[in-house]
């Protein structure tokens, strides 16, 4: 790889923190045309040039002030793991001890990255191994982005990144303005020129922003339900108890709204005895009445000291044909990158976490060994 390799957090100016409306915001503070963003915007991302010496159609004296205060840098890949079905891992330095991961997943007619948008999660939800690790901070834009620029650059010509979801370490809605900067970065055509449809935010259901959401970025939405009713969901997704679902749900239904045949779709664990009987998919239905959804069921990942089962297949599959039938559009997420830990919500990277949550959760699991 052609990049430079130190931190990202830089003393001097990282391009790759703005997206194009950033970046012509900087060229007319610096006195220049505002085609000087999309002329950067180009050298980086299509023509993969990071020194400014080399971007010609610059003028001289403003090469020479990108030399003295900016940079380019992306995040550096530490780790790559294949697994057996193609899957691959990465596992990228984002300095002071920390690390976060993403994801490609290659299908025959597409490719999709799953890009993490914070350092560990400040969000506890009990089924997910990312919670257990605790916070440290917001990922930058140059930090998000990069996963994207490292990744299609590791990849070379030989698989194209088509898709991207937001599915990795964090909660992205708590990253707000990064994250849509990023995003709208995605799907610059001076960039990658990825389509609306093709990028997707999950959330847990931060619903102040996903109110605030398209007003500034029109991108795919996936809300991690995981229940049907407030009480279970409040154990499950803990920040239910501050947006409970009549409130997510209008947050959900406003933005199907916003736009022709937009939906959402809802990602529903499987767990064992949890989450997944028949009285669960008719509350799922009932619930589900008014809002243009699709449903992605994904079987529960295991980790070590998790505390589920995930449901068994046929169990999975009469969940689904409640659903089916009152003809909601429902699909079983194929568990992908199994092998190398690489699957939903197995995502653990290396978290300094400032929380502490990681050490209340450790007294809490040998509490209960003893
Ligand atoms: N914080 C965001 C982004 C994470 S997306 C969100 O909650 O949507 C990752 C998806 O995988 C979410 O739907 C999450 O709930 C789910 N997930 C987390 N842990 C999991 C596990 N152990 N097995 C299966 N899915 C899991």
């Amino acid at each position: 790889m052609s990049f430079v390799t130190a931190s990202v957090n830089t003393e001097k100016v990282n391009l790759l923190n703005f997206d194009r409306k950033g970046l012509v915001a900087f060229f007319v503070d610096l006195g220049e045309k505002s085609f000087r963003a999309t002329q950067i915007l180009k050298w980086i991302y299509q023509e993969d040039i990071t020194d400014f010496n080399q971007m010609t159609n610059l003028s001289k004296s403003l090469r020479a002030y990108l030399n003295e205060h900016c940079t380019i840098i992306a995040p550096e890949i530490l780790l790559e793991q294949i697994a057996s079905d193609g899957t691959t891992k990465w596992v990228v330095e984002m300095g002071l001890g920390n690390r976060i991961e993403s994801v490609f997943i290659p299908e025959e007619k597409r490719g999709t990255l799953c890009v993490s948008s914070q350092i560990g999660c400040a969000l506890a939800c009990t089924f997910c191994s990312t919670a257990k690790q605790g916070f440290n901070r917001n990922l930058s834009v140059a930090e998000i982005i990069g996963q994207l620029y490292v990744a299609q650059k590791r990849l070379g010509d030989k698989k194209r990144i088509t898709n991207v979801v937001m599915m990795g370490m964090g909660e992205p809605l708590l990253n707000f303005d990064n994250v849509v900067a990023a995003m709208n970065l995605m799907m610059d055509d001076f960039t990658f020129g990825l389509s609306k449809r093709r990028v997707t935010i999950s959330t847990s259901g931060i619903v102040p922003a996903m109110h605030r959401l398209n007003a500034v970025c029109d991108v795919s939405m996936a809300v991690s339900l995981h229940a049907a009713n407030d009480k279970l969901r409040d154990e499950l997704v803990p920040i239910n108890q501050k947006y409970p679902l009549k409130d997510l749900m209008n947050a959900c239904r406003e933005y199907a709204n916003l736009g022709p045949r937009k939906h959402i779709t809802f990602e529903y664990v499987m767990l064992q005895d949890i989450n997944d009987s028949i009285q669960d998919a008719r509350a799922l239905v009932k619930l589900l009445k008014n809002v243009p959804s699709k449903i992605n069921l994904i079987p529960f990942n295991p980790f070590p000291n998790s505390d589920y089962e995930c449901s068994s297949i046929e169990i999975i599959n009469r969940f689904k044909d409640i659903l089916y039938k009152a003809g909601i559009v429902t699909t079983i997420r194929k568990t992908r990158g199994e092998d190398i830990d690489a699957a939903c919500g197995q995502l653990v990277g290396k978290v300094k976490d400032k929380s502490r949550r990681h050490l209340k959760l450790q007294a809490v699991s040998s509490a209960n060994a003893t």
